[in-house]
C-alpha cells in the first residue's frame, strides 16, 4: 500500500481562498478590518520565522497586522502592560504572544494576561476550559488544524482508534479533548502516549489514526504502525541545512517508509504547518466578528453578521 499524502498546503489554501472573500465582505458590508496584533520577544530564528509567516499570511488576506518586536531583555512587566494596552485596542482583535519566551518571562502569567476575547492562539485557561466541556471558544490552531485535515480528507474518526504521543499544552492534550467530543470530527476512542509510557509500540501499532508530536525526528518507524493508518505528523525538527543555508526539516515520523504502509499520511513540511497558519487567520476573523456583535448588538450594520 503506498498512502495518500494529506496536503496541508492545499486544504490550507482553499481555507485561505474562502477567508480571503469572506475578509473583503466584511469590509464592505459592516466595515470591519479584523487586526491581529504579533509579539516577539528575543531573537529566536525559528520564532522570526513563524512571526514572519503569519504577518505575509496577514497582508494577503487583507488583516490589519501590527508586529512588535522586543529585545530578549523585556521585563516581564513590560510585556503584561503592552498586553493590557492590546487588550483595549479596538482595532485589535486577535493577540499572539510567540512563545517560547526568554527564560525570565513567566508563559502563564503572560497567557493569563490575554483578554479571552482575542486569545486568537486559544491558550487561555477560560478557553481550554470552554474547549474541554465542548462549548463555542477560540480552539488552539494547531490542534484545530488537524481535525480540518481530516474532516477534509474524509477521514471517519468517529469510533476509531486514535493515538496522540505527545500531551504539550499545545498539541497533545488540546488535540485528546478535541476527539474525545460528542460531534462528527470527535467521537474517537483516544490513547495518549509521553515518555513514561510502558510500550510505545504496543500503542500506535493499535492507531486507525495515529497523530505524532514528539518533537524528536523520524521517531515513529514501519514497524511501529499498523497496515492501513492514518497519520498526522506534527514535529518539525531541523535536522541540517541545505547548500542555500536553509534548514532541512524532518517530521516526528519516518515519513518513506511509514507510508509504504499507511492509507494517508501528512508531509513535513506542507502537513499540518501551513493549516496552523489559516486557523490563526480563522480565528482573527472570528474573534472580530464576535467583537464587534458583542460591540454594536442594537446597530443595524452587525446584525446579520454570523459567528460560529
Ligand atoms: P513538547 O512540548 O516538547 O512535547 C513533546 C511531547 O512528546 C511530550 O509530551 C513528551 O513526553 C513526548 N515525547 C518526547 N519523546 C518521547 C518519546 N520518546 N516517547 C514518547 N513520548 C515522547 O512539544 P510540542 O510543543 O507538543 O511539539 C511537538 C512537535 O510538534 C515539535 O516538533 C514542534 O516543533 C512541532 N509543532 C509543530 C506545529 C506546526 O504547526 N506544525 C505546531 C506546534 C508544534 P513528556 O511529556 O513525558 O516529556
Amino acid at each position: 500500500m503506498t498512502a495518500k499524502i494529506i496536503s496541508g498546503a492545499e486544504i490550507a489554501g482553499k481555507i485561505r481562498e474562502d477567508l480571503k472573500k469572506e475578509i473583503s465582505e466584511l469590509k464592505e458590508k459592516h466595515g470591519l478590518t479584523p487586526g491581529l496584533a504579533t509579539i516577539l520577544v528575543g531573537d529566536d530564528p525559528a520564532s522570526k520565522i513563524y512571526v514572519g509567516q503569519k504577518k505575509k499570511a496577514c497582508e494577503y488576506l487583507g488583516i490589519y497586522s501590527k508586529q512588535v518586536d522586543l529585545p530578549s531583555e523585556t521585563t516581564e512587566s513590560a510585556l503584561l502592560s503592552l498586553i493590557r494596552e492590546l487588550n483595549k485596542d479596538a482595532k485589535i482583535h486577535g493577540i499572539l504572544v510567540q512563545l517560547p519566551l526568554p527564560e525570565h518571562i513567566n508563559q502563564q502569567r503572560v497567557i493569563y494576561a490575554i483578554d479571552p476575547d482575542k486569545d486568537v492562539d486559544g491558550f487561555h485557561p477560560v478557553n481550554v476550559g470552554k474547549m474541554v466541556i465542548g462549548e463555542k471558544s477560540l480552539l488552539p490552531c494547531t490542534p484545530h488544524g488537524i481535525l480540518e485535515l481530516l474532516l477534509s480528507s474524509g477521514i471517519q474518526t468517529q469510533g476509531a482508534e486514535v493515538v496522540i504521543v505527545g500531551r504539550s499544552n499545545i498539541v497533545g492534550k488540546p488535540i485528546l479533548n478535541l476527539m474525545l467530543q460528542k460531534r462528527p470530527a470527535g467521537n474517537a476512542t483516544v490513547t495518549i502516549c509521553h515518555t513514561m509510557t510502558k510500550d510505545l509500540a504496543f500503542h500506535t501499532k493499535r492507531a486507525d489514526i495515529l497523530i505524532a508530536a514528539i518533537g524528536r525526528p523520524k521517531a515513529i518507524t514501519r514497524d511501529m504502525v499498523k497496515e492501513g493508518v492514518v497519520v498526522i505528523d506534527v514535529g518539525v525538527n531541523r535536522i541540517g541545512t541545505n547548500s542555500e543555508g536553509k534548514a532541512i526539516l524532518a517530521g516526528d515520523v519516518d515519513f518513506e517508509a511509514v507510508k509504504e504502509k499507511a492509507a494517508a499520511i501528512t508531509p513535513v513540511p506542507g502537513g499540518v504547518g501551513p493549516m496552523t497558519i489559516v486557523m490563526l487567520m480563522k480565528n482573527t476573523v472570528e474573534a472580530a466578528k464576535r467583537a464587534e456583535v458583542r460591540g454594536q448588538r442594537s446597530e443595524v450594520g452587525s446584525a446579520n453578521l454570523k459567528v460560529n
